[in-house]
């Protein structure tokens, strides 16, 4: 399966896109001019830090992923069309910053507290964007 993701749009345009090897993440951070530090999503009204303004901050990309800190395993899908079984985690993707996402993994046992994740682009059923998932870091790599 080798679909151009370059010619699709991101589903969610304001947190993340396509990353330059055309298959990874980045995800669009806000770096606050007052403490430096990261806040997501970047179009938040304050930073989520020390509470300064950020209308005017910078936008900053970073590669998109984490470290995992716990995940579950749902058996009945949250939205209609969403496979079940599916795995979702939170993921600490920048300092302070925790993030629910989907994990595409088979099973759990595929994963542990503490390792390491990266974002890739996964096509939707619409063919025309993509969405974001979670992989462990070392199966991204490959
Ligand atoms: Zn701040």
């Amino acid at each position: 399966m080798t679909q151009d993701l370059t010619s699709m749009k991101p589903q969610r345009p304001s947190l993340y896109r396509l990353a330059a090897d055309g298959r990874s993440l980045d995800f669009l951070f806000t770096q606050c001019p007052a403490c430096h530090a990261l806040s997501f999503p970047a179009n938040a009204p304050g930073c989520m830090h020390c509470g300064h303004p950020t209308a005017d901050a910078e936008q900053v990309a970073r590669p998109g992923g984490g470290t995992l800190l716990e995940y579950v395993t749902l058996h009945v899908p949250l939205v209609p069309g969403m496979p079940a079984p599916s795995i979702a985690g939170d993921i600490r993707i920048a300092e302070q910053v925790v993030e629910e996402g989907v994990i595409a993994v088979d099973d759990e046992s595929a994963l542990q507290p503490g390792m390491t994740l990266r974002a890739v682009a996964v096509p939707l059923a619409s063919g025309d964007s993509y969405g974001c998932a979670f992989v462990p870091a070392q199966e991204a790599a490959r």
